[in-house]
């Protein structure tokens, strides 16, 4: 694959360089990236956002594949290594795997001089030695950083630089800048679409990340609440009826997918799996799993009470919605003396 990237201006690709690099990117705190997944306008997938294969499809679909890694860790180890970095740089781990095994013909053939260089990084027109990376963990880094700069035009944190940041958010504007092969997207979805088959899920347009299970939530905001426009009115009745009675409610409804994953992340611990398989019971406090929650239906409210989170039972707050909340179709999940919902979930 003759690639087209090109170092910053300024930037060595030494070793020393590299590490220095990874060192300050291990520093950082990351910013979200603004999308979620699904497809872009171009109809291809969105290089930002969760990966919809888990660690564990992924590494049943590369044993299946029956290939070997001739890299410094084997093929399991590398399945890991993308979905916890992806997780963590809010980059599509499953397609940053594809494009590896695109570049790599199933990690088996690398760069001239490129230890853990799985993506043919600074590898140009002109001069076949890439980028070495100290170990298996620091190449993945440097893959997917590089691709949340090439989607991100606000990240700058890549140990070796996108020529254009942001030139590319989706699979398919990869095509003529990360490599020069104009059927570069084509080569990479086949590869995709083969892990899909295996996890026997849909393509992208009939499901992907992003989407709510039952379509696209109408909403309505009501007393400071955003909820599902079909509980609005009741919502508002129930908000004026305890103000009646000198209790101010406020809270927070309607979370997005992608608000739910930013959730599930600050509750639930960094790594994919933490984000998309924990159990709900292990995160602080518990939380729903991305696509699960009511929250992202509009049809659960996290309740304050004057201003407060309702955190017991003996919150005059928590007595007075005990009482009524049901009249306004809204029922106590009990683990969690904030949350009320449409099902008590
Ligand atoms: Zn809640």
């Amino acid at each position: 694959m003759i690639l087209l990237i090109r170092l910053a201006a300024g930037l060595v690709a030494t070793a020393i360089t590299l590490v220095a690099g990874l060192l300050l990117l291990g520093f950082m705190i990351v910013n979200e990236p603004a999308a979620g997944g699904g497809l872009g306008p171009d109809g291809t997938p969105l290089l930002l956002g969760q990966s919809r294969l888990s660690t564990e499809q992924l590494t049943t679909w590369w044993n299946q594949t029956g290939h070997t890694s001739a890299s410094t860790v084997d093929g399991a180890t590398l399945m890991g290594l993308y979905s916890d970095t992806g997780a963590r740089l809010g980059v599509r781990g499953d397609l940053a795997v594809a494009q590896a095994v695109l570049e790599t013909g199933y990690f088996k053939h690398f760069p001239e001089g490129g230890i853990n260089n799985y993506a043919g990084i600074a590898v140009h027109d002109g001069a076949n030695r890439g980028a070495s990376f100290p170990t298996a963990a620091d190449g993945v880094t440097g893959h997917v950083a590089l691709l949340r700069e090439f989607a991100d035009a606000h990240f700058a944190d890549a140990p070796v630089h996108a020529a254009e940041p942001g030139c590319c958010p989706t699979v398919g504007s990869l095509a003529g800048v990360w490599a020069t092969d104009p059927d570069y997207a084509v080569s990479l979805l086949a590869i995709y679409e083969a892990m899909l088959a295996s996890a026997g899920l849909p393509p992208e347009e009939t499901g992907g990340p992003g989407s709510t299970p039952g379509g696209p939530v109408e909403l309505a905001t009501v007393d400071g609440i955003t909820v599902a426009a079909s509980i609005a009115p009741q919502v508002h009745a129930l908000v004026t009826d305890a103000a009646r009675a000198g209790l101010r409610l406020s809270g927070g409804g309607y979370r997005s997918p992608e608000q739910q994953i930013a959730t599930r992340r600050a509750n639930c611990g960094p790594s994919s799996y933490d984000i998309y398989e924990k159990p709900s019971s292990q995160c602080s406090p518990p939380t729903a799993t991305p696509g699960t929650s009511m929250h992202e239906r509009g049809l659960a409210i996290d309740f304050q009470c004057n201003g407060r989170l309702i955190t017991s039972h003996a919150n005059p707050c928590w007595q007075w919605l005990n009482t009524n909340a049901a009249t306004y179709g809204l029922h106590p999940f009990n683990r969690e003396p904030w949350h009320w919902s449409q099902d008590g979930r």
